[in-house]
């Protein structure tokens, strides 16, 4: 015997099911100090400030000499 599914699920229920699904970027907030976006509780990644004080020193391009 091979099993059978009793009921297809209706388009409602289907729908009400992933009411809960959503996409999200995790912990996402405004650095005070820049303003970029950056993963809450981690230091900034662009300007390397956390709470307030410079943690890590982000290096920034220098341009080539002539
Ligand atoms: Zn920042």
């Amino acid at each position: 015997m091979a099993i059978v599914q009793q009921r297809r699920t209706s388009k409602t229920r289907k729908l009400k099911r992933r009411t809960h699904y959503k996409i999200k970027a995790p912990g996402m907030t405004v650095c005070p100090n820049c303003g970029e976006f950056k993963l809450s509780h981690r230091v900034c990644p662009t300007c390397g400030y956390y709470s307030g004080r410079l943690v890590k020193e982000i290096k920034v391009k220098e341009e080539k000499k002539d």
